[in-house]
């Protein structure tokens, strides 16, 4: 059997970071890598949980070494994936990272034989929106602004491997599992 980088993507609000703590909770050969990010902390995230929150110039720096299997920039921010984690847990265990659609795009092109791409979508655009705008952490152009990043990262879903629609937790998960396990079967 093989060891998987599973990557989730899924427009912000779609329920993946719920998705991958039921995933980890029931998988012990399944760790997460926690990304690097410039942007400030929302509200109840804690620094190596979430993210690990770190500044600019750190960001830049550890560009410049090499650090990151992938970067990218959100609104303004930086958002990465620290190589050294990723490529020390591969030996023994499957990894699953929670990022967008450019980053994934760039983890499939760089680790072509163990990146398996997982999109996931709400069951309908409105219920999303109105998801997000209960979260209430921010106003209404940031709103805007995030739901036509959502459309752009739907109309991604056919460089996926997989796309999973999000109607109900525990059934999306066991799709996932089941994804997982078939890949890790798979002789590459
Ligand atoms: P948020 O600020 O809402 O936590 O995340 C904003 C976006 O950054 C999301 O689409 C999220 O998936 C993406 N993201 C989080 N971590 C990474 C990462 O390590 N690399 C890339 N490319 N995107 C990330």
């Amino acid at each position: 059997m093989r060891n998987v980088l599973v990557v989730i993507s899924g427009p912000s609000g779609v329920g993946k970071g719920t998705l991958v703590d039921l995933l980890l909770a029931e998988d012990n050969d399944l760790v997460e890598s926690v990304s690097c990010t410039t942007r400030a902390p929302r509200a109840g995230e804690v620094n190596g949980r979430e993210y690990f929150f770190i500044t600019q110039s750190e960001f830049r720096n550890r560009i410049a070494e090499n650090d990151f299997l992938e970067y990218d920039e959100h609104f303004g921010n930086y958002y990465g994936t620290p190589r050294s984690f990723v490529e020390r847990q591969l030996r023994s265990k499957s990894v699953v990272l929670e990022i967008d659609v450019v980053g994934a795009l760039n983890a499939k092109r760089l680790m072509p034989e163990s990146a398996v791409l997982v999109m996931v979508t709400p069951p309908s655009l409105e219920e999303l929106e109105r998801r997000l705008s209960g979260r209430g952490s921010e106003g209404e152009e940031a709103l805007r602004e995030r739901m036509r990043r959502v459309r752009y990262e739907l109309d991604q879903a056919p460089l996926y491997d997989y796309v999973v629609v999000n109607d109900d937790l525990q059934r999306t998960k066991r799709e996932i599992q089941e994804i997982i396990r078939k890949e890790k079967e798979k002789q590459i």
